[in-house]
């Protein structure tokens, strides 16, 4: 796999001598028959923004409670920035958990809110004065950009604004680590998208770690450093955000993020020029496709084409590595891009995409056009599981 090589300081994933921040070690938490995290391993560095995505069900939840120590796992251990956390309690935990439904204390101010957390401390812990604690909350709301609000009421705010004071208060103790579990998941689409800027913001100023849920791609795509996707327990890989775009491990990845076309086929061989054979039935001929290692004649492999990296012709073009015929049986008129779903005569329906450069007031093509599809052997990708 050829990826662009970035400094190891910006990724310290790629370099092997640096320590993580956060080790999980071959976790496991059952409910009865139910493996909600199957043997899991994961290292987070110090200052990312990492998130757990998967469906409803994969996991996430769980293994973020593990880590806030709401749930013991059945194997495994836990080390935070070197120790074993695994059999602390939460709150000698250095961690901090903001919830989804936020949680806020409905007949508390703001600035209660965000003290709340601060006038309690641990056994030989240093207790706050109220000159600190003043100045910390405030400093929290000028951190989330409220600094006016700290004596409104929940009730007060907007959707936005509740969010942030979560989040204000989520940070106040300034925990090492921030787990937050969907924290985007009750605003609406704009605000939402918004907000996802801002709270990327707010961590690379704060420079904590941040452990993230979410169930939606767009969002791990727009907001981490890296993304462990889960299914059913497991973690079935994990990468930057762009890795996990251009070079999914398996199906299950390549279908969660983003669109893709997976063609089921078999190898026949490699040609001349090192490049991976294969026959499609669903295209009734033979695919060219870069990977890295040989795979045997007769191996099953899906064939996997993102929907911008076909190119649309209205005549056959020659000299490509790949170009199938086919009618156009679907469009979708999005504004900014056309989709259109076009069939071959053996069978497969191939989704493309077309940005629209120029100006025009309606789809390229029409309903039964036949139109030409090509895509480069290096723009492929070879799933064998
Ligand atoms: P996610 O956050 O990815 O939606 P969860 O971690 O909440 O997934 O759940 C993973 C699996 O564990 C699911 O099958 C869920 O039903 C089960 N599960 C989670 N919490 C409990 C619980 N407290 N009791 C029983 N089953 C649970
Ligand atoms: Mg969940």
């Amino acid at each position: 796999m050829s990826v662009p090589a970035r400094s190891a300081a910006l990724e310290p994933w790629r370099d092997p001598s640096a320590q993580p921040f956060v080790r999980i070690e071959g976790v496991t938490k059952t409910y009865g028959k139910v493996y909600a995290c199957d043997d899991i391993s994961l290292d987070v560095y110090r200052g990312e923004f990492f998130a757990l995505l998967g469906g409803s069900g994969s996991g996430k939840s769980s293994l973020l409670r593990v880590l806030a120590g709401f749930e013991t796992p059945d194997r495994g251990r836990v080390l935070i920035d070197g120790v074993d956390v695994t059999d602390l309690p939460p709150y000698q935990r250095p961690v901090n958990m903001m919830f989804q439904s936020y949680a806020l204390f409905p007949h508390m101010s703001v600035a209660q809110n965000i003290a709340f957390g601060l006038k309690q401390s641990l056994p030989g812990e240093a207790r706050l004065g109220a000159g600190e604690i003043r100045d910390r909350v405030q400093a929290m709301l000028e951190l989330v950009r409220m600094p006016q609000l700290g004596n409104r009421k929940p009730d007060q705010l907007s959707g936005g604004q509740r969010q942030r004071v979560a989040l204000a208060r989520a940070l106040a103790k300034q925990p090492k680590l921030l787990l937050l579990d969907e924290p985007l998941g009750a605003l609406d689409k704009k605000l939402r998208e918004h907000t996802q800027f801002e709270l990327v913001s707010i961590q690379e100023r704060v420079g904590t770690t941040f452990i993230m849920v979410t169930h939606d791609q767009e969002e791990a795509m727009t907001m981490s450093s890296r993304i462990a996707v889960m299914d059913t327990g497991r973690i079935v890989q994990v990468s930057t955000p762009a890795v996990l775009y251009e070079y999914p491990a398996t199906r299950f990845v390549a279908e969660f993020i983003g669109g893709i076309n997976l063609l089921d086929g078999r190898v026949l061989g490699h040609d001349d020029g090192g490049l991976l054979r294969v026959h499609c039935d669903g295209v009734g001929g033979e695919l060219l496709a870069r990977h890295p290692d040989p795979l045997p004649e007769g191996t099953a492999v899906g064939i996997a084409v993102r929907p911008e990296k076909i190119d649309v012709h209205e005549t056959r073009p020659e000299g490509l590595d790949n170009a199938v015929v086919g009618k156009v049986r679907d469009i979708a008129y999005l504004g900014d891009v056309s989709i259109y779903h076009v069939q071959t005569e053996a069978g497969a329906t191939l989704r493309v995409q077309e940005t629209h450069v120029a100006r025009s007031s309606e789809p390229h093509y029409d309903w039964d056009d036949s139109l030409w599809l090509s895509w480069d052997a290096s723009s492929a990708v070879v799933l064998t599981s």
